[in-house]
């Protein structure tokens, strides 16, 4: 059996007809393991994910349905006419993790939507700038075919991955909210975003994690490694190795704040692994990964902190082995030269896309333009899409350029 990837607005394709309903097409896409992705915005509920045997005919039978639905309808089939050449991968691969960069200008905020429509956003961006980064996570939400978050993971309590909370949940419904506990840092305005964030989620279903619990996400592996300031030192089911780069590693003062209280987790699908730390310090980094290194190699690292030079420490960057890292840097903030160049000369590295250009830094610590989402300054909001399959391979969108890398299984 090999999946099929049909694209739109590309090439005119055999035998399609709209389909009015999401529900539709989740059937539809349960029934012939399919995907197929829309250009156009309101056909975005036409996106849907699966795969489809190759012995099986593509074909969709239009449904009886008003005048209105009739010419969505209509217009929806004319997307679904402009199919690219059927793609076919590997026997027995299975449909497809999302996950999405979000650009908050320097925050974080990271969609993992899993192949059954199951959603994880991990932070929130920052407050103000008139819902700004809401409407930026609501972007990728349309764009991966969801309308409510099953579950949001709040890493720490700083301003740019917390402050987004209360204007998200006036807009969008949260199954439940996961975070490490309560707020470690002795500042007023972490306590004022913290408070924020109490305030905001009352009454809601909201889950403390710890080191080793498991965040239930159908379909995905997705493990807490730190939280609280505890780090895990055995993965069910990975065996540590001996990590190599901690002898050079120098000693690291623990700051008091935040930054390493932050809930950082593993991400499984089949053979592809995303690492996203938050905003974990190197103190805590050289803690998780030495002297052995429990987590083994990840395909896909979110630059820890966003890039700045308190994180992405030699010990855990080197180790985890980063086939592509994304950096969740600002124009003018993270993107440090020395954790830029830490992460791009780490064993293995084959490519560091930014969501921002550094524009402290200089071309020498600066990835090509076309591995940046926003290279001229603030307020684009271009964000990264990553398709990743069971096999292992995956391929990383640049939403400005909309130009696509594939990154093939080895
Ligand atoms: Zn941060």
């Amino acid at each position: 059996m090999k999946p099929l990837i049909l694209r739109g607005g590309q090439q005119r394709g055999p035998r399609f007809w709209g389909v009015e309903k999401h529900a539709d097409l989740q059937i539809a896409a349960a029934a012939l393991n399919l995907i197929v992705e829309s250009p156009w915005p309101d056909c975005a509920a036409q996106k849907f994910i699966g795969r489809m045997p190759m012995d099986k005919e593509l074909f969709f039978r239009r449904r009886r349905a008003g005048a209105a639905s009739r010419l969505a309808a209509a217009i929806c089939s004319f997307s679904l006419f402009l199919v690219a050449p059927l793609v076919a991968a590997a026997p027995g691969a299975a449909a497809h993790l999302l996950i999405y960069s979000i650009d908050v200008e320097g925050g974080q905020s990271t969609l993992l939507v899993s192949p059954t429509g199951s959603s994880l956003l991990i932070d929130t961006g920052w407050p103000d700038n008139n819902g700004r980064d809401t409407d930026r996570i609501l972007a990728a939400m349309h764009d991966a075919g969801i309308t409510k978050l099953d579950r949001v993971l709040i890493t720490h309590f700083h301003v740019d991955h917390v402050g987004g909370v209360p204007d998200l949940v006036k807009r969008v419904q949260v199954g439940e909210f996961l975070d490490h506990g309560e707020n470690r840092e002795d500042s007023d305005i972490t306590r004022h975003d913290y408070a924020a964030y109490l305030k905001a989620i009352e009454g809601k279903p909201r889950r403390i994690v710890h080191p080793g619990d498991k965040i239930e996400v159908p379909g995905l592996g997705i493990v807490v490694l730190t939280a609280d300031g505890n780090v895990i030192h055995t993965i069910p089911g990975i065996k540590p190795v001996p990590n190599p780069y901690c002898a050079p590693e120098p000693k690291w003062t623990l700051d008091a704040s935040e930054n390493p209280r932050s809930a950082g987790i593993l991400v499984t699908y089949g053979r592809f692994r995303f690492l996203d730390l938050g905003d974990l310090t190197k103190p805590k980094e050289v803690e998780l990964v030495c002297p052995d290194n429990p987590i083994g190699h990840v395909d896909l690292y979110l630059t820890t902190h966003h890039g700045l030079d308190q994180s992405n420490s030699r010990a855990i960057v080197d180790a985890i082995h980063p086939r592509v890292a994304i950096m969740n840097n600002g124009a003018h903030k993270g993107g440090s030269p020395e954790a830029w160049q830490t992460v791009h000369s780490s064993p293995g590295l084959e490519d560091l896309w930014m969501l921002h250009t550094a524009e402290d830094s200089d071309a020498a610590h600066n990835s090509p333009e076309e591995l940046i989402a926003n290279p001229k300054g603030d307020g684009d909001g271009a964000y990264f899409k990553v398709v990743a399959s069971q096999d292992g391979s995956f391929s990383v969108t640049n939403s400005r350029t909309g130009q696509t890398k594939e990154y093939p299984k080895r």
